[in-house]
Protein backbone atom coordinates (compact mmCIF):
# COMPACT_ATOMS: atom_id res chain seq x y z
CA UNK A 1 0.00 0.00 0.00
CA UNK A 2 1.20 3.50 -0.63
CA UNK A 3 -0.03 6.86 0.38
CA UNK A 4 -2.25 7.72 -2.56
CA UNK A 5 -3.95 4.56 -2.08
CA UNK A 6 -5.65 5.76 1.14
CA UNK A 7 -8.98 7.10 1.19
CA UNK A 8 -8.45 10.36 3.06
CA UNK A 9 -12.10 11.01 2.26
CA UNK A 10 -13.30 9.02 4.72
CA UNK A 11 -11.61 10.41 7.36
CA UNK A 12 -13.43 13.54 6.91
CA UNK A 13 -12.94 15.58 10.65
CA UNK A 14 -16.05 18.30 9.66
CA UNK A 15 -18.84 14.97 10.11
CA UNK A 16 -17.62 15.22 13.65
CA UNK A 17 -18.85 18.42 15.17
CA UNK A 18 -21.17 18.33 17.33
CA UNK A 19 -24.48 19.39 15.75
CA UNK A 20 -26.08 22.73 17.14
CA UNK A 21 -29.65 22.76 17.69
CA UNK A 22 -32.36 24.33 15.74
CA UNK A 23 -33.04 27.71 17.28
CA UNK A 24 -36.65 27.16 17.46
CA UNK A 25 -36.84 23.95 19.63
CA UNK A 26 -36.88 26.06 22.54
CA UNK A 27 -39.85 26.09 23.85
CA UNK A 28 -38.92 27.58 26.89
CA UNK A 29 -42.52 29.63 27.56
CA UNK A 30 -44.28 26.23 27.82
CA UNK A 31 -41.62 25.06 30.83
CA UNK A 32 -42.36 28.87 32.30
CA UNK A 33 -45.84 28.82 32.21
CA UNK A 34 -45.77 25.08 34.17
CA UNK A 35 -43.69 26.87 36.61
CA UNK A 36 -46.05 29.81 37.01
CA UNK A 37 -49.03 27.21 37.39
CA UNK A 38 -46.98 25.12 40.18
CA UNK A 39 -46.58 28.60 42.05
CA UNK A 40 -50.08 29.67 41.58
CA UNK A 41 -51.62 26.25 42.55
CA UNK A 42 -49.30 26.64 46.11
CA UNK A 43 -50.73 30.03 46.31
CA UNK A 44 -54.17 28.91 46.31
CA UNK A 45 -53.64 25.86 48.04
CA UNK A 46 -52.16 28.30 50.99
CA UNK A 47 -54.77 31.21 50.54
CA UNK A 48 -57.80 28.49 51.07
CA UNK A 49 -56.06 26.94 54.27
CA UNK A 50 -54.72 30.51 55.43
CA UNK A 51 -58.58 31.65 55.02
CA UNK A 52 -59.73 28.95 56.85
CA UNK A 53 -57.73 29.32 59.93
CA UNK A 54 -57.31 33.11 59.35
CA UNK A 55 -53.76 33.03 59.03
CA UNK A 56 -53.65 34.59 55.24
CA UNK A 57 -50.44 36.07 54.94
CA UNK A 58 -48.18 33.50 56.74
CA UNK A 59 -49.88 30.53 54.68
CA UNK A 60 -48.79 32.92 51.22
CA UNK A 61 -45.38 33.05 52.77
CA UNK A 62 -45.06 29.48 53.88
CA UNK A 63 -46.19 28.71 50.04
CA UNK A 64 -43.75 30.93 48.57
CA UNK A 65 -40.65 29.49 50.49
CA UNK A 66 -41.98 26.11 49.91
CA UNK A 67 -41.90 27.23 45.91
CA UNK A 68 -38.24 28.57 46.19
CA UNK A 69 -37.06 25.61 48.09
CA UNK A 70 -38.62 23.26 45.16
CA UNK A 71 -36.24 24.93 42.86
CA UNK A 72 -33.31 25.07 44.64
CA UNK A 73 -33.55 21.22 45.30
CA UNK A 74 -34.18 21.17 41.55
CA UNK A 75 -30.82 23.17 41.33
CA UNK A 76 -29.44 20.90 43.51
CA UNK A 77 -30.15 17.93 41.69
CA UNK A 78 -28.35 19.73 38.77
CA UNK A 79 -25.57 20.24 40.31
CA UNK A 80 -24.88 16.94 41.83
CA UNK A 81 -25.55 15.17 38.50
CA UNK A 82 -22.91 17.61 37.11
CA UNK A 83 -20.69 17.04 39.89
CA UNK A 84 -21.20 13.29 40.39
CA UNK A 85 -22.93 11.21 38.15
CA UNK A 86 -22.09 13.10 34.28
CA UNK A 87 -21.82 9.30 33.33
CA UNK A 88 -25.17 8.40 34.37
CA UNK A 89 -28.85 9.79 32.96
CA UNK A 90 -30.09 12.98 34.81
CA UNK A 91 -32.75 13.29 37.19
CA UNK A 92 -36.13 13.98 36.04
CA UNK A 93 -37.41 17.49 36.45
CA UNK A 94 -40.17 19.42 34.95
CA UNK A 95 -40.25 23.16 34.42
CA UNK A 96 -37.30 25.13 33.14
CA UNK A 97 -34.61 24.10 35.10
CA UNK A 98 -35.80 20.60 33.50
CA UNK A 99 -35.57 21.74 30.42
CA UNK A 100 -32.02 23.36 30.79
CA UNK A 101 -30.72 20.36 31.97
CA UNK A 102 -32.57 18.15 28.97
CA UNK A 103 -30.68 20.72 26.60
CA UNK A 104 -27.37 20.14 29.00
CA UNK A 105 -27.49 16.09 28.75
CA UNK A 106 -28.26 16.24 24.80
CA UNK A 107 -25.11 18.12 24.15
CA UNK A 108 -23.26 16.34 26.33
CA UNK A 109 -24.19 12.75 24.75
CA UNK A 110 -23.17 14.81 21.01
CA UNK A 111 -19.89 15.82 21.92
CA UNK A 112 -19.57 12.02 23.49
CA UNK A 113 -20.34 10.93 20.47
CA UNK A 114 -17.99 12.91 18.01
CA UNK A 115 -14.88 12.08 20.76
CA UNK A 116 -15.53 8.32 19.98
CA UNK A 117 -16.05 8.94 16.18
CA UNK A 118 -12.84 11.10 16.30
CA UNK A 119 -11.12 8.51 18.34
CA UNK A 120 -12.22 5.98 16.36
CA UNK A 121 -10.89 8.24 12.92
CA UNK A 122 -7.51 8.49 14.20
CA UNK A 123 -6.97 5.04 15.18
CA UNK A 124 -8.03 4.35 11.99
CA UNK A 125 -5.67 7.35 9.92
CA UNK A 126 -3.27 6.30 12.45
CA UNK A 127 -3.41 1.93 11.41
CA UNK A 128 -3.57 3.17 7.81
CA UNK A 129 -0.63 5.06 7.95
CA UNK A 130 1.48 1.99 10.06
CA UNK A 131 0.58 -0.17 6.90
CA UNK A 132 2.11 2.09 4.47
CA UNK A 133 5.60 1.31 2.48
CA UNK A 134 6.33 4.58 2.20
CA UNK A 135 7.97 6.53 5.29
CA UNK A 136 5.83 9.27 7.17
CA UNK A 137 7.15 10.65 10.07
CA UNK A 138 6.04 13.56 12.16
CA UNK A 139 8.08 16.65 13.09
CA UNK A 140 7.39 19.09 15.40
CA UNK A 141 7.61 22.85 15.24
CA UNK A 142 10.85 22.68 17.07
CA UNK A 143 11.98 20.33 14.30
CA UNK A 144 11.87 17.24 17.14
CA UNK A 145 10.65 13.87 15.96
CA UNK A 146 7.35 13.10 16.85
CA UNK A 147 5.89 10.10 15.79
CA UNK A 148 6.28 8.06 12.58
CA UNK A 149 5.25 4.58 11.40
CA UNK A 150 7.31 1.31 11.02
CA UNK A 151 8.22 1.90 7.31
CA UNK A 152 10.55 4.84 8.64
CA UNK A 153 12.43 2.69 10.37
CA UNK A 154 13.52 0.60 7.51
CA UNK A 155 13.38 3.33 4.96
CA UNK A 156 15.24 5.96 7.26
CA UNK A 157 16.37 3.80 9.79
CA UNK A 158 14.79 5.66 12.74
CA UNK A 159 14.79 4.16 16.76
CA UNK A 160 12.46 4.07 19.22
CA UNK A 161 14.79 6.06 21.05
CA UNK A 162 14.86 8.41 18.36
CA UNK A 163 11.57 10.20 19.44
CA UNK A 164 12.28 14.00 20.30
CA UNK A 165 15.17 14.45 19.23
CA UNK A 166 15.94 17.06 16.55
CA UNK A 167 15.61 15.64 12.86
CA UNK A 168 18.90 16.65 11.71
CA UNK A 169 20.43 15.14 14.45
CA UNK A 170 19.10 11.59 13.36
CA UNK A 171 19.05 12.11 9.58
CA UNK A 172 23.05 13.59 9.27
CA UNK A 173 22.64 13.65 5.44
CA UNK A 174 24.11 17.61 4.35
CA UNK A 175 22.20 17.33 1.20
CA UNK A 176 18.82 16.59 3.43
CA UNK A 177 20.35 19.64 5.72
CA UNK A 178 20.36 21.80 2.87
CA UNK A 179 16.96 20.53 1.98
CA UNK A 180 15.22 20.93 4.86
CA UNK A 181 16.51 24.59 5.90
CA UNK A 182 15.79 25.28 2.14
CA UNK A 183 12.59 24.02 1.30
CA UNK A 184 11.24 26.43 -1.25
CA UNK A 185 14.01 25.46 -3.50
CA UNK A 186 13.35 22.45 -3.97
CA UNK A 187 9.94 22.10 -4.84
CA UNK A 188 9.95 18.18 -6.04
CA UNK A 189 11.78 16.79 -2.78
CA UNK A 190 15.40 15.50 -2.81
CA UNK A 191 16.70 12.14 -4.25
CA UNK A 192 18.71 11.06 -1.81
CA UNK A 193 21.42 7.85 -1.71
CA UNK A 194 20.34 5.47 1.18
CA UNK A 195 22.12 5.59 4.31
CA UNK A 196 20.54 2.33 5.62
CA UNK A 197 20.70 0.32 2.55
CA UNK A 198 24.01 0.76 0.42
CA UNK A 199 23.53 1.12 -3.38
CA UNK A 200 19.86 2.16 -2.52
CA UNK A 201 17.90 5.79 -2.94
CA UNK A 202 15.41 7.18 -1.45
CA UNK A 203 13.17 10.30 -2.31
CA UNK A 204 12.16 12.31 0.56
CA UNK A 205 9.49 15.03 0.75
CA UNK A 206 8.71 17.70 3.55
CA UNK A 207 5.76 19.28 3.84
CA UNK A 208 5.29 22.24 6.80
CA UNK A 209 2.17 22.47 7.82
CA UNK A 210 0.21 23.73 11.04
CA UNK A 211 2.23 25.44 13.63
CA UNK A 212 5.43 25.18 11.74
CA UNK A 213 4.96 21.55 12.16
CA UNK A 214 6.44 19.29 8.86
CA UNK A 215 5.49 15.99 7.09
CA UNK A 216 8.33 14.25 5.55
CA UNK A 217 7.65 11.36 3.49
CA UNK A 218 10.24 8.94 1.99
CA UNK A 219 10.26 6.46 -0.06
CA UNK A 220 12.63 3.77 -1.89
CA UNK A 221 13.34 4.65 -5.50
CA UNK A 222 16.12 2.26 -5.90
CA UNK A 223 13.66 0.30 -8.70
CA UNK A 224 13.05 3.75 -10.50
CA UNK A 225 16.69 4.85 -10.47
CA UNK A 226 18.05 1.86 -12.22
CA UNK A 227 15.24 2.08 -15.01
CA UNK A 228 15.79 5.73 -15.40
CA UNK A 229 19.79 4.55 -15.27
CA UNK A 230 19.21 1.84 -17.86
CA UNK A 231 17.47 4.08 -20.26
CA UNK A 232 20.52 7.04 -20.39
CA UNK A 233 22.86 3.98 -20.59
CA UNK A 234 20.96 3.01 -23.48
CA UNK A 235 20.58 6.84 -24.83
CA UNK A 236 24.49 7.31 -24.73
CA UNK A 237 25.29 3.80 -26.05
CA UNK A 238 23.00 3.81 -29.33
CA UNK A 239 24.50 7.02 -29.96
CA UNK A 240 28.26 6.33 -29.18
CA UNK A 241 27.37 3.10 -31.30
CA UNK A 242 26.10 5.10 -34.35
CA UNK A 243 28.82 7.91 -34.37
CA UNK A 244 31.70 5.73 -36.05
CA UNK A 245 29.00 4.16 -39.20
CA UNK A 246 27.93 7.84 -39.76
CA UNK A 247 31.19 9.05 -40.23
CA UNK A 248 32.31 6.31 -42.43
CA UNK A 249 28.83 6.82 -44.74
CA UNK A 250 29.38 10.66 -44.84
CA UNK A 251 33.03 10.17 -45.63
CA UNK A 252 31.72 7.81 -48.59
CA UNK A 253 28.80 10.50 -49.26
CA UNK A 254 31.35 13.57 -49.84
CA UNK A 255 33.45 11.72 -51.62
CA UNK A 256 31.18 10.26 -54.41
CA UNK A 257 29.46 14.22 -54.09
CA UNK A 258 32.28 15.50 -55.52
CA UNK A 259 32.98 12.90 -58.61
CA UNK A 260 32.78 14.42 -61.58
CA UNK A 261 31.43 12.05 -63.90
CA UNK A 262 27.94 11.21 -61.77
CA UNK A 263 24.79 12.37 -63.28
CA UNK A 264 22.74 15.78 -62.23
CA UNK A 265 20.28 13.08 -60.86
CA UNK A 266 22.60 11.08 -58.47
CA UNK A 267 24.45 14.51 -57.62
CA UNK A 268 21.09 16.06 -56.40
CA UNK A 269 20.09 12.63 -54.58
CA UNK A 270 24.37 12.60 -53.22
CA UNK A 271 23.15 15.87 -52.05
CA UNK A 272 20.28 15.09 -50.01
CA UNK A 273 21.64 12.25 -48.46
CA UNK A 274 24.60 14.29 -47.09
CA UNK A 275 22.02 16.75 -45.68
CA UNK A 276 20.25 14.21 -43.78
CA UNK A 277 24.18 12.52 -42.36
CA UNK A 278 24.78 15.97 -41.28
CA UNK A 279 21.64 16.31 -39.61
CA UNK A 280 22.03 12.79 -37.87
CA UNK A 281 25.28 13.44 -37.22
CA UNK A 282 23.90 16.70 -34.94
CA UNK A 283 21.01 14.25 -33.46
CA UNK A 284 23.94 11.88 -32.26
CA UNK A 285 26.04 14.82 -30.94
CA UNK A 286 23.21 16.38 -28.96
CA UNK A 287 22.39 12.76 -27.72
CA UNK A 288 25.73 12.29 -26.48
CA UNK A 289 25.64 15.82 -24.78
CA UNK A 290 22.93 15.60 -22.88
CA UNK A 291 23.71 11.93 -21.88
CA UNK A 292 26.99 13.50 -20.22
CA UNK A 293 25.21 16.32 -19.18
CA UNK A 294 23.13 13.68 -17.32
CA UNK A 295 24.87 11.80 -16.25
CA UNK A 296 26.91 14.45 -14.28
CA UNK A 297 30.39 13.95 -15.58
CA UNK A 298 32.98 15.41 -14.04
CA UNK A 299 33.61 18.70 -16.09
CA UNK A 300 35.20 21.89 -14.11
CA UNK A 301 32.32 24.02 -13.08
CA UNK A 302 34.31 25.96 -11.63
CA UNK A 303 36.21 27.89 -14.71
CA UNK A 304 36.13 31.80 -14.46
CA UNK A 305 34.26 32.15 -18.50
CA UNK A 306 35.42 35.59 -19.15
CA UNK A 307 31.74 36.88 -20.32
CA UNK A 308 33.43 39.67 -22.76
CA UNK A 309 35.30 37.80 -25.21
CA UNK A 310 33.06 34.30 -24.60
CA UNK A 311 30.20 36.35 -26.06
CA UNK A 312 32.24 37.99 -28.94
CA UNK A 313 33.19 34.63 -30.14
CA UNK A 314 30.22 33.35 -29.89
CA UNK A 315 28.33 36.84 -31.39
CA UNK A 316 31.33 36.50 -34.59
CA UNK A 317 29.70 32.67 -35.04
CA UNK A 318 25.84 34.28 -35.05
CA UNK A 319 27.27 36.55 -37.43
CA UNK A 320 28.36 33.85 -40.05
CA UNK A 321 25.36 31.74 -39.29
CA UNK A 322 22.91 35.06 -40.06
CA UNK A 323 24.40 35.59 -43.22
CA UNK A 324 21.73 33.66 -45.00
CA UNK A 325 18.84 35.22 -43.13
CA UNK A 326 19.95 39.19 -42.66
CA UNK A 327 18.59 39.92 -39.35
CA UNK A 328 20.77 43.02 -37.28
CA UNK A 329 21.88 41.44 -34.76
CA UNK A 330 22.83 43.33 -31.39
CA UNK A 331 25.49 43.01 -28.66
CA UNK A 332 25.35 44.05 -25.13
CA UNK A 333 27.89 43.61 -22.74
CA UNK A 334 26.45 45.66 -19.84
CA UNK A 335 27.90 43.98 -16.88
CA UNK A 336 31.83 43.58 -16.15
CA UNK A 337 31.09 40.41 -13.88
CA UNK A 338 32.48 36.67 -15.32
CA UNK A 339 30.76 33.60 -14.83
CA UNK A 340 32.13 30.26 -13.15
CA UNK A 341 31.35 27.47 -14.86
CA UNK A 342 32.24 25.18 -17.68
CA UNK A 343 32.90 26.99 -20.94
CA UNK A 344 32.19 24.34 -23.42
CA UNK A 345 28.87 23.55 -21.82
CA UNK A 346 27.89 27.25 -21.53
CA UNK A 347 29.16 28.41 -24.79
CA UNK A 348 26.97 25.57 -26.31
CA UNK A 349 23.87 26.36 -24.24
CA UNK A 350 24.58 30.38 -25.23
CA UNK A 351 24.84 29.05 -28.72
CA UNK A 352 21.85 27.23 -28.77
CA UNK A 353 19.51 30.56 -27.95
CA UNK A 354 21.34 32.33 -30.22
CA UNK A 355 20.28 30.15 -33.53
CA UNK A 356 17.22 29.56 -32.32
CA UNK A 357 16.53 33.30 -32.67
CA UNK A 358 18.03 33.31 -35.80
CA UNK A 359 15.93 30.53 -37.17
CA UNK A 360 12.85 31.21 -36.01
CA UNK A 361 12.65 34.49 -36.66
CA UNK A 362 11.55 35.85 -40.14
CA UNK A 363 14.29 37.25 -42.36
CA UNK A 364 15.76 41.21 -41.50
CA UNK A 365 14.39 40.53 -38.13
CA UNK A 366 16.23 42.22 -34.94
CA UNK A 367 17.98 40.52 -32.31
CA UNK A 368 19.64 41.68 -29.30
CA UNK A 369 22.15 39.27 -27.11
CA UNK A 370 23.16 40.79 -24.09
CA UNK A 371 24.70 39.90 -20.57
CA UNK A 372 23.81 42.14 -16.98
CA UNK A 373 23.69 41.63 -13.55
CA UNK A 374 22.15 42.59 -10.54
CA UNK A 375 22.52 42.44 -6.73
CA UNK A 376 21.18 39.18 -6.81
CA UNK A 377 21.48 37.53 -10.29
CA UNK A 378 23.73 37.13 -13.76
CA UNK A 379 21.54 37.44 -17.13
CA UNK A 380 22.35 35.97 -20.29
CA UNK A 381 19.14 37.37 -22.75
CA UNK A 382 18.16 36.49 -26.28
CA UNK A 383 15.73 38.60 -27.28
CA UNK A 384 14.16 38.55 -31.26
CA UNK A 385 11.26 40.35 -32.54
CA UNK A 386 10.17 37.12 -34.68
CA UNK A 387 7.25 34.60 -34.48
CA UNK A 388 6.69 34.16 -31.02
CA UNK A 389 5.82 30.66 -28.85
CA UNK A 390 1.54 30.59 -27.79
CA UNK A 391 1.69 30.40 -24.11
CA UNK A 392 0.51 26.90 -23.51
CA UNK A 393 3.76 25.68 -24.88
CA UNK A 394 6.11 27.76 -22.83
CA UNK A 395 6.71 24.65 -20.32
CA UNK A 396 7.28 21.99 -22.48
CA UNK A 397 9.69 23.48 -24.58
CA UNK A 398 12.54 22.28 -22.43
CA UNK A 399 11.17 18.82 -22.94
CA UNK A 400 13.46 16.64 -25.36
CA UNK A 401 11.94 16.33 -29.02
CA UNK A 402 9.35 18.70 -27.89
CA UNK A 403 8.90 21.59 -30.81
CA UNK A 404 6.14 23.93 -31.50
CA UNK A 405 6.15 23.72 -35.11
CA UNK A 406 7.98 19.83 -36.55
CA UNK A 407 7.72 21.26 -39.64
CA UNK A 408 9.42 24.55 -39.22
CA UNK A 409 12.03 22.87 -36.95
CA UNK A 410 13.38 20.54 -39.36
CA UNK A 411 13.06 22.37 -42.20
CA UNK A 412 15.95 24.70 -40.32
CA UNK A 413 17.86 21.99 -39.41
CA UNK A 414 16.70 21.26 -35.93
CA UNK A 415 17.16 18.38 -33.44
CA UNK A 416 14.72 19.55 -30.90
CA UNK A 417 16.86 18.73 -28.17
CA UNK A 418 18.72 22.37 -27.99
CA UNK A 419 16.49 23.60 -25.26
CA UNK A 420 16.65 20.06 -23.43
CA UNK A 421 20.07 21.03 -23.35
CA UNK A 422 20.44 24.50 -22.48
CA UNK A 423 17.99 23.49 -19.18
CA UNK A 424 20.25 20.62 -18.33
CA UNK A 425 23.31 23.07 -18.44
CA UNK A 426 21.95 25.75 -16.59
CA UNK A 427 20.59 23.34 -13.96
CA UNK A 428 23.87 22.09 -13.61
CA UNK A 429 25.23 26.05 -12.92
CA UNK A 430 22.80 26.70 -10.56
CA UNK A 431 20.71 28.66 -13.02
CA UNK A 432 17.11 28.30 -14.73
CA UNK A 433 15.65 29.58 -18.06
CA UNK A 434 13.24 32.04 -18.14
CA UNK A 435 11.44 32.34 -20.94
CA UNK A 436 8.67 35.44 -22.22
CA UNK A 437 7.67 35.81 -25.72
CA UNK A 438 3.73 37.01 -27.30
CA UNK A 439 2.93 35.74 -30.58
CA UNK A 440 3.93 37.62 -33.52
CA UNK A 441 6.04 39.97 -31.73
CA UNK A 442 9.06 38.00 -30.89
CA UNK A 443 10.51 36.04 -27.48
CA UNK A 444 12.92 36.31 -24.69
CA UNK A 445 15.11 33.85 -23.60
CA UNK A 446 17.02 34.99 -20.32
CA UNK A 447 19.25 32.29 -18.75
CA UNK A 448 19.60 33.43 -14.87
CA UNK A 449 22.50 32.53 -13.12
CA UNK A 450 22.93 32.56 -8.85
CA UNK A 451 25.23 35.32 -7.52
CA UNK A 452 27.23 32.64 -6.26
CA UNK A 453 27.97 32.10 -10.10
CA UNK A 454 29.69 35.29 -10.83
CA UNK A 455 33.09 36.76 -9.96
CA UNK A 456 33.89 40.73 -10.19
P1 LIG B 1 14.88 22.77 -32.36
O1 LIG B 1 16.08 21.98 -32.65
O2 LIG B 1 13.64 22.21 -32.95
O3 LIG B 1 15.08 24.21 -32.58
P2 LIG B 1 14.85 23.41 -29.55
O4 LIG B 1 14.80 22.52 -28.37
O5 LIG B 1 16.03 24.29 -29.69
O6 LIG B 1 14.66 22.48 -30.80
O7 LIG B 1 13.55 24.31 -29.53
C1 LIG B 1 12.29 23.71 -29.28
C2 LIG B 1 11.20 24.45 -30.01
O8 LIG B 1 11.04 25.75 -29.42
C3 LIG B 1 11.50 24.73 -31.46
O9 LIG B 1 11.09 23.64 -32.25
C4 LIG B 1 10.70 25.98 -31.75
O10 LIG B 1 9.39 25.62 -32.11
C5 LIG B 1 10.63 26.69 -30.39
N1 LIG B 1 11.57 27.84 -30.33
C6 LIG B 1 12.82 27.84 -29.82
N2 LIG B 1 13.36 29.07 -29.88
C7 LIG B 1 12.43 29.87 -30.44
C8 LIG B 1 12.39 31.28 -30.75
N3 LIG B 1 13.42 32.08 -30.51
N4 LIG B 1 11.25 31.74 -31.30
C9 LIG B 1 10.20 30.93 -31.54
N5 LIG B 1 10.18 29.62 -31.26
C10 LIG B 1 11.28 29.08 -30.73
Amino acid sequence: MNLKSLNFKRFNLKNLQPQRLPPNTLPIWRDLVKDLRLCLVLLIIAAVIGLLSHALWPCLVIALVLFIGLQFRAFYQIYYWIRFQPEQNPPELSGVLGEILYLLYRYQRQEKQAKTELINTIARAQTSISALQDAVVLIDSKQHLEWWNPAAEQVLGLKAVDVQRPVLNIIRDPEFAHYFENLHDYPNGIKLDSWVKPQHFIQCEVTPFGDHEFLLLAYDITHLHRLEQMRKDFVANVSHELRTPLTVISGYLEMLGEQQDVSARWQRAFKQMQQQTRRMNALVNDLLLLSRLENEELTNKDQVIHMASLLNELFDDAQAYNSDYGHTLNLHIESHCNLLGSKLEIASAFSNLITNAIKYTPKGGVIHIGWSSDQEHGYFYVEDNGIGIEAYHIPRLTERFYRVDSARSRDSGGTGLGLAIVKHVLAQHEGYLDIQSKIGQGTTFKAVFAQSRLVE
